[in-house]
């Protein structure tokens, strides 16, 4: 396994995650999600009802990107009505993104949210081996599940990297720790985890409050391929903790298949749904006539 360097940055941040890790370990006290009472101690403050909200997503999803679809057929009987499970939503039927797919676990609301916050921004470690058992389970509604899919050679994992900078202040990438832990099980042995290869070389402000337009003009030209013989011709799965409108993950996946790359998928443990809007199948067809 490659890319090792650049997890812990520095000495500061590894004493300081060792420091955090120790605590929660002796001193349990209230779920950070409900504030409820935690009942047995846990490396996760998070208590049982909590992580038993965080649910795999349901229902009709666009197969390209994943968001939540619903039809708007004056005679469709309900949201769900004539969606075939093949209907992309109204935005990948406009233009495709550059990946070929991308999944997500649960929704990036509730509990889900506040343990990926626990992870990045509390640095509550064992967060990332939670989140790394949802991303497996996203992982597995790609054909990345099938080591022969690619005449058996292995896929790349890329996290979408952090910049420098904020690498050196987080102390850890937690897509990265997430992937980590994800590939820990043994059914991805055939996924090789690549962090050296793609480079946040821009620094951006937060994606955070921008429109979809906007966040796609913040990103771009933000990620170089700087090994491209290391994709050339490769299946890549990029792995993040969350997909808001697939901005970064649409770049990256044009730097990557611009440096080579033979297909890049995208898997995130969380996902903000916010209901695309898909053309019923009968007015596709007089739409296209
Ligand atoms: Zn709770
Ligand atoms: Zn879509």
């Amino acid at each position: 396994m490659s890319g090792r360097l650049g997890v812990w940055p520095t000495v500061a941040a590894r004493l300081r995650l060792f420091v955090n890790g120790i605590f929660f370990l002796f001193f349990p006290a209230d779920c950070r999600v409900c504030i409820e009472p935690l009942l047995q101690a846990s490396r996760l403050p998070v208590c049982q009802s909590c992580r038993d909200w965080v649910a795999p997503i349901e229902g009709d999803l666009c197969p390209v990107c994943g968001e939540r679809l619903f039809s708007f057929c004056p005679t469709a009987l309900s949201p769900s009505d004539a969606i075939t499970g093949s209907t992309p939503c109204g935005l990948c039927h406009r233009v495709l993104p550059p990946y070929a797919r991308a999944v997500a676990y649960g929704t990036f609301e509730h509990a889900l949210r506040s343990t990926i916050h626990l992870l990045k921004y509390d640095r509550v470690m064992p967060a990332a081996d939670f989140l790394g058992l949802k991303l497996g389970v996203a992982m597995a509604k790609l054909r990345v599940s099938d080591p022969t899919a690619v005449d058996g050679d292995s896929w790349l994992v890329i996290p979408v990297p952090l910049h420098s900078s904020k690498l050196r202040q987080r102390g850890f990438n937690q897509a990265e720790l997430i992937a980590r832990a994800a590939l820990r099980n043994a059914a991805w042995r055939h996924l090789e985890l690549e962090t050296r290869v793609l480079v946040r070389h821009r620094e951006t402000v937060s994606q955070a409050g921008l429109t979809r337009h906007q966040r796609r003009k913040n990103i771009r030209g933000a990620f170089q391929v700087r090994k491209p013989d290391l994709v050339k011709g490769k299946d890549i799965l990029l792995v993040d903790d969350v997909f808001t409108t697939g901005a970064t993950v649409s770049e990256c996946a044009r730097v990557l298949l611009r440096a080579g790359a033979h297909s890049v998928f995208v898997a995130t443990v969380a996902r903000a749904l916010k209901a695309e809007r898909v053309l019923h199948p009968m007015l596709a067809v007089e739409a296209a006539a």
